[in-house]
């Protein structure tokens, strides 16, 4: 059986969580999460990076610092994981859908000028399988139009656009850890803050609404309640966890780099074919290969291809059904223009197995299945 994901253990995170353990310091902000924020911050360029418990929490963050109201309007796609809604629809705004681009799967950058009503706050880029959305056109019309970028790059850490990092382009970069993704704590986020001014309103919401970073950095004798927030801070068992990753996320980098590389050339004969797609990366972009997916012709090919696959021990999945034909989407978002792409681009997309650590032969493999699929 090849599995669709295996989380990432790379060796050495039971050494550090052994550390934490001796450290008699489990609770949030020591030793590892302050390595972990470091280190973010160094990779990526960001002013400033707190780890968090997951990224959905780093979007609930982001959606307390920009202060949403109800009524207030996020422009975000409808192809994407159900948190990049859920942080803003919580806090009472609703999300605004517009279409994808076939070729990346991400927002059509072109068509979000015309969702933007008196009542948009913000733009959430996605930045589907770590390749980045045209950043330069979203940072333009949020610029045109005083509205703020929230960055959902939780599949995007060690990816680039023009050479910048993902998560550093907008206001606000939200990173996943979860264990599908290419860096894992188990559960475990990260929010990255571009803006100096952000960081310690986003230090008390993170800290229950308290001073307490202040307080422990020495800067102020006590500490208190001063306004809206939540317990965002992961354990340092977790921290510590990640951190190991982190130490070797080159290494993680360049394995599943390989995969995806492998995959791309067995797959190219059939894509020559006119039987599948393959993902496209535009020229600013450098991946982290996150994903590697393939596209067949219809909803119905897709199925069988799984079954075929999954009758030969493979597991490979498809996601995500589109936000706005989800019960909360059709309550609490609307889709502005035309369907074009999003739900029949969906319906295509197939996931294939891609984690550290997956072989040349196990790759060669399903390729070789979906080769017999389609003879
Ligand atoms: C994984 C993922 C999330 C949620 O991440 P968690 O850390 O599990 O909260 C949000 N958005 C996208 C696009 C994701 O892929």
């Amino acid at each position: 059986m090849i599995s669709f994901n295996i989380p990432p253990h790379v060796g050495g995170e039971e050494d550090f969580i052994s550390d934490a353990i001796k450290s008699h310091k489990l609770s949030g902000d020591g030793k590892y999460t302050k390595l972990c924020n470091q280190w973010i911050e160094e990779y990526t360029g960001a002013k400033k990076a707190l780890l968090t418990t997951s990224c959905t929490h780093a979007l609930e963050m982001a959606a307390l610092l920009l202060d949403i109201n109800e009524g207030d309007e996020i422009i975000m796609p409808s192809f994407t994981f159900v948190s990049t809604a859920d942080a803003f629809i919580m806090r009472g705004a609703k999300a605004v859908f517009v279409d994808i681009r076939p070729d990346t799967m991400n927002i059509d950058e072109k068509l979000i000028e015309s969702a933007i009503t008196e009542r948009t706050k913000a733009i959430a880029p996605v930045h589907y399988a770590g390749v980045s959305c045209e950043m330069d056109t979203i940072n333009e019309i949020a610029h045109r139009y005083g509205l703020k970028v929230v960055e959902d790059a939780a599949q995007g850490i060690m990816s680039t656009y023009k050479g910048r990092a993902l998560g550093t382009i907008g206001d606000y970069g939200c990173f996943s850890f979860h264990e599908t993704k290419n860096l894992s704590m188990g559960e475990g986020g990260a929010l990255l803050l571009n803006n100096e001014h952000d960081i310690e309103r986003a230090e008390i919401i993170r800290e229950k609404g308290t001073n307490r970073s202040k307080f422990f950095r020495g800067e102020i004798d006590k500490y208190t309640w001063v306004s809206l927030g939540s317990s965002y801070l992961p354990s340092e068992l977790n921290a510590a966890y990640l951190y190991a990753q982190l130490l070797k996320s080159q290494e993680v980098y360049n394995d599943r780099m390989n995969s995806w590389n492998l995959y791309y050339r067995m797959l190219e004969p059939l894509r020559d074919k006119g039987y599948i797609e393959l993902p496209t990366i535009p020229a600013d972009c450098v991946h982290n290969a996150h994903m590697f997916y393939i596209k067949t012709k219809d909803l119905t090919e897709r199925t069988r291809l799984i079954q075929h696959l999954k009758a030969n021990g493979i597991g490979a999945v498809f996601h995500y059904v589109p936000l706005h034909s989800a019960p909360a989407g059709i309550k609490y978002g609307r889709f502005v223009g035309e369907d074009r792409y999003t739900t029949k681009e969906s319906e295509r997309l197939v996931r294939l197995p891609m984690y550290y650590g997956l072989q040349n032969s196990q790759i060669a493999f399903i390729c070789e299945e979906i080769r017999k699929f389609y003879k």
